[in-house]
């Protein structure tokens, strides 16, 4: 990576992160993808209950490997023949491993999701969420964070799971009322009212969409 694009990224880490506890949330920045995975095992004790909704991220920084070879109680819903009762079980994890579509540079995390399991164990349930995101996620503004999630993660993810949206066949939101639509909640994390809730690691690294 430039050198210059590197100091770019960790000096707008340093202000995300100042965001980011201004919100009673926890911010952290690695310079790589192996320092993520360190920072990210560091925060999550070994005999830990862990789970995840489907993240790219963590898949791209070898933890979701490391949790399920690791010394961890690993709900891995893609085994559980149960899906419901493998979502319920995330609300009483120790640890909810996510990402987010976007975040602003004063901290606030943006996630759009269709069956919604994501976003609401984001916004209560587990007692510690760890995020894994990419520095190309970072915006400038809700708005902007927004923008990226409809036009640029929605309409990635829905070639992801093959679904018949019209931004699977533009590229760009079409604000649709498809019965496939992945955009039926939207959640914007401005405020943490739990402390040592949160913590978001941001990658000096593109990661996930
Ligand atoms: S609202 Fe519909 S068209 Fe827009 S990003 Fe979501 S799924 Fe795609």
């Amino acid at each position: 990576m430039d050198e210059r694009i590197k100091k770019r990224n960790e000096l707008l880490a340093q202000t995300v992160i100042k965001g980011l506890e201004s919100r009673n949330m926890s911010g952290y920045y690695a310079g790589s993808a192996k320092e993520a995975l360190d920072k990210a095992l560091a925060l999550i004790p070994e005999g830990s209950t862990v789970t995840m909704g489907g993240c790219m991220s963590a898949a791209e920084i070898g933890l979701t490997d490391a949790l399920k070879d690791g010394n961890y109680d690993f709900i891995d819903r893609d085994k559980e023949t149960d899906k419901r009762a493998a979502m319920l079980k995330a609300y009483d994890a120790d640890v909810y491993i996510a990402s987010c579509n976007a975040m602003t540079s004063d901290g606030i995390l943006v996630n759009i999701d269709g069956n919604s399991n994501r976003v609401s164990a984001i916004a209560q349930g587990p007692k510690k969420v760890v995020f894994i995101v990419g520095m190309n996620k970072v915006c400038s503004d809700v708005d902007s964070a927004m923008k990226r999630a409809r036009n640029v993660a929605a309409p990635i993810n829905v070639q992801r799971f093959d679904l018949n949206t019209p931004c699977a066949k533009t590229g760009t939101c079409m604000d649709c009322k498809s019965p496939d639509t992945i955009c039926c909640q939207f959640l914007i994390t401005r405020f943490s009212r739990h402390k040592d809730r949160i913590h978001v690691i941001m990658v000096n690294e593109n990661l996930g969409f």
